[in-house]
């Protein structure tokens, strides 16, 4: 009770009272100023007291008018009619002015009460106003909304973003555990805010009996009886919860009370709706700058082991309690590369966590899972079955999982040109919000950003490495083509292009058989199994500019791909099928006259025959020369080694070369085979030339002899010397059997022969114009052929003047 109203009953006592023991004081006291002392009293009773005071008042003054001031005092019963007149006058007006006082006082309270509301209306709106956050609203409606609405207790239940759950998000004034087992129930279950959200409509009852009556499941609640009102949080025709008022008593929900209920509903939901705007819009703004950042990061190294073991720390706390990244290795096993936690010790435990506990590539959840399917997992909300079945029956693992009061989680697979190369998870704990689509889809550009990076980082690894590669093998001699799996050529070093005389422009990116001649013999002969080798193997190739080489090669097969090694062998493949032909010749050359002088021994010591001196002297001349043909051929072999080894010394001496061509001549004279003719024309003056006169013999002896070997039918050889510019030039002409052009330069060749068929059957080393050039060239001289099949040959030799 107010203070006023408790004083205005004293006054309707105790005023009367007082008036009435002034009669104690006065033998005749005045009855128009008692009867006016007693208005006062009645006036101050119902002005502080209300009518019901005044009425009071009214009656006791009435009595104590009529008992101690109208005549006969002291007795309930006035004198005269005139005296009765006048009290009954008096409770008249004395009702009356209470009546008057006891109205404007209510009149007053009204007043009062209004503004109060109003007042707490007020502050709601205040506290609203300043709230940004959900739990600062919330706060504001369950404090001030609750006093302003008059009531005992209130709580608001929202609807999740499934839009099957209420769930209550505050609650203030009750009893403790009022709501366990209802922090969240159905949209469509039969309860108060379930149906006023359903309904968009409020509900008002005057006692928890009218409750049970409409609600059959809330009869369980057990407690006082109480008037409740539920109303519906309304924003933009959509309820999207309901806000719950408990009165400390029942209560009858006037028209006016009513309408304050759904004031106090409609502001609570605009904030709500407000700042949830406020706040998407902020987890937006804060989203950007996440990706924005994360960009930034993704872009600013190679190194993505470094980059997305940062990325991970940008992520906490934001984003997520816990964030990690696993990658897969290239033995296919999922490798941890990154675990971020504000705490650091956290993040280095988890770590741990995670060697102790290392991944099952089949686990049916998880990294492994999303990295297998390639397909995120979204969990909103970290059920305990969830845990249970996570931990797999390992009850230490469960029970830390669980301490980690994890709460909600997204796991996204890192996915570039169709592999996942890893993925990144964001959990959260019961200190951030839950995870939502919007989340999810910030998670999912995140890893396809970053999934894009490490793609990058490996291709730009990729290329370095070939780019180190293809440098290197543009400096080795060995040739090195390298095809796709179709046969196209994806690289071909300069070595190969040289070997295949190819240009690699022109092959880089065609199939080898389309572009490289002689492909086909290698594709027969050297492609390799599926993942094996084959080869090496030595084949002639012809090539597209028509010439035919010899190439060894060897191919591997790596899967995606082959790769051909080849080298060039023709100069080795000649230089061996030569040596082996100089074998199979020189034998042949040393065993002709080795035979000669072992049958003329023979026969010179046989008994039975008596050998007359010609015949004597024809064997010992058949020795004598043989023996010399024998020595020809040693010594040019011994020459050739001595020239291959750089052993042969020159002197540097003046002589004439007209004499020593003569004394050449002279020589071969002396066994010229019948049917050749020799002649010599020098030019007068022919001036001394520098050089080994010895070695020059040999030159042009080794020329004279050819020059009769090789004209079977007889004819005229001519040496001719002259003088050219500073050189004095020896010829040494034949009509012999030629040599083709194309292989003027290979008789000069160590162990070349021409085609036995072309010399028809002429023996010989294959040696003597390969020293005669070796040794002209290391005079400074010059050795040349000019020569057609069946039209001779003119052998010119040129060595410099003497100074
Ligand atoms: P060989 O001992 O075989 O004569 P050479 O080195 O002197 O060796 O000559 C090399 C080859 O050159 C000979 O095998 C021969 O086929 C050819 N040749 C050399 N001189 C003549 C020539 N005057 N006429 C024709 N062919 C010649």
């Amino acid at each position: 009770m107010r203070s006023s109203t408790a004083l205005g009953w004293a006054a309707a006592f105790l005023a009367p009272a007082l008036i009435s023991s002034l009669d104690a004081l006065s033998n005749r006291p005045s009855y128009q100023l008692a009867g006016f002392l007693y208005l006062l009293a009645v006036s101050l009773a119902a002005y502080l007291g209300g009518f019901a005071a005044g009425l009071v008042a009214t009656v006791l003054a009435t009595l104590g008018l009529d008992y101690f001031y109208t005549p006969p005092r002291h007795e309930f019963v006035p004198a005269s009619t005139d005296q009765a007149a006048g009290v009954a006058l008096f409770f008249v007006v004395a009702i009356l002015i209470s009546q008057l006082f006891g109205r404007r006082r209510q009149v007053q309270r009204q007043a009062e009460a209004a503004s109060a509301r109003a007042n707490r209306l007020q502050a709601v709106t205040a506290r609203l106003a300043e709230a940004v956050t959900p739990q600062q609203v919330l706060d504001a409606i369950v404090t001030e909304g609750v006093e302003a609405a008059e009531a005992r207790a209130g709580a608001i239940g929202l609807v999740k973003a499934d839009g099957e759950m209420i769930e209550i998000v505050a609650q203030r004034g009750y009893e403790q555990n009022i709501f366990v087992g209802w922090e969240s129930f159905p949209l469509a279950s039969d309860t108060p805010m379930g149906k006023a959200i359903r309904d968009e409509s409020p509900f008002f009852f005057s006692t928890s009996a009218e409750r049970d009556a409409a609600f059959s499941t809330m009869s369980t609640l057990t407690g006082p009886s109480h008037a409740l009102a539920i109303l519906p949080l309304v924003v933009e025709g959509r309820a999207i919860g309901a806000i719950a008022f408990t009165f400390p008593t029942e209560i009858e929900f006037d028209a006016e009370r009513r309408a304050l209920k759904a004031t106090l509903a409609q502001q609570a939901a605009q904030a709500i709706d407000r700042v949830r705007l406020y706040e998407a819009e902020r987890a937006l703004r804060q989203r950007m700058t996440f990706l924005a950042d994360a960009s930034e990061l993704l872009g600013s190294s190679l190194d993505y082991e470094v980059t997305l073991a940062q990325l991970a720390r940008l992520a906490v706390p934001e984003m997520a309690t816990w964030c990690s990244v696993d990658m897969v290795g290239p033995d296919r096993s999922i490798q941890r590369l990154a675990v971020a936690h504000e705490d650091p010790e956290r993040a280095a435990w988890a770590e741990r966590l995670g060697e102790e506990y290392p991944p099952d590539p089949d686990q049916p959840m998880g990294v492994p899972n999303v990295i297998r399917t390639m397909t995120a997992e979204f969990v909103p909300e970290i059920t305990d079955e969830l845990l249970v079945e996570a931990a797999q029956g390992d009850e230490r693992l469960l029970e830390i999982v669980r301490e980690l009061g994890l709460r909600s989680a997204i796991t996204v697979p890192l996915i570039a040109r169709g592999r996942a190369l890893g993925a990144l998870s964001l959990i959260r704990d019961d200190s951030a919000p839950r995870y939502t689509e919007l989340d999810l889809d910030l998670a999912s550009e995140l890893a396809r950003r970053a999934a894009s990076a490490v793609d990058n980082a490996g291709l730009y690894r990729e290329a370095e490495r070939r780019g180190d590669a293809s440098r290197a093998l543009a400096h080795v001699d060995d040739g090195v083509v390298l095809l796709d799996e179709d046969g196209a050529v994806v690289s071909i070093n300069p070595a190969a292009a040289r070997i295949l005389a190819v240009d690699e422009a022109t092959v880089v990116g065609e199939t080898a058989l389309g572009s490289i001649g002689g492909w086909s013999e290698i594709e027969d002969n050297a492609r390799p199994e599926r993942g094996g080798t084959r080869g090496p193997v030595t084949l002639p190739l012809v090539l597209s500019n028509g010439n035919e080489r010899w190439i060894s090669v060897s191919g591997v097969d790596f899967g995606d791909g082959a790769v051909y090694a080849l080298r060039d062998v023709t100069e080795e493949r000649l230089l061996e099928r030569t040596r082996s032909d100089f074998v199979a010749t020189a034998s042949h050359e040393l065993r002709t006259p080795l035979a000669a002088v072992l049958g003329a021994v023979k026969t010179l010591r046989r008994e039975d025959v008596s050998f007359d001196p010609d015949q004597r002297e024809m064997l010992m001349d058949m020795i004598d020369r043989e023996a010399g043909r024998l020595s020809g051929i040693v010594g040019q072999i011994l020459l050739t080694g001595q020239l291959d080894a750089g052993r042969l010394r020159l002197e540097h001496e003046r002589f004439d070369p007209v004499a020593l061509t003569k004394s050449v001549v002279d020589s071969a004279e002396l066994h010229l085979p019948t049917g050749i003719e020799l002649r010599v024309q020098a030019e007068k003056d022919v001036p001394a030339v520098a050089g080994d006169e010895n070695q020059l013999r040999q030159v042009i002896s080794n020329l004279v002899d050819n020059a009769i070997k090789y004209s079977p039918q007889g004819g005229g050889v001519e040496l001719r010397l002259n003088r050219n510019g500073q050189f004095a030039r020896i010829e040494v002409a034949d009509s012999g059997l030629g040599i083709p052009r194309d292989e003027h330069d290979r008789i000069f060749e160590k162990f070349y022969r021409l085609d036995p068929a072309l010399t028809r059957g002429v023996n010989g080393t294959g040696l003597g114009l390969y020293i005669s050039k070796e040794l002209v060239e290391r005079m400074n001289g010059r050795i040349s052929v000019d020569s057609e099949p069946g039209r001779g040959s003119t052998f010119v030799v040129e060595v410099p003047l003497a100074i």
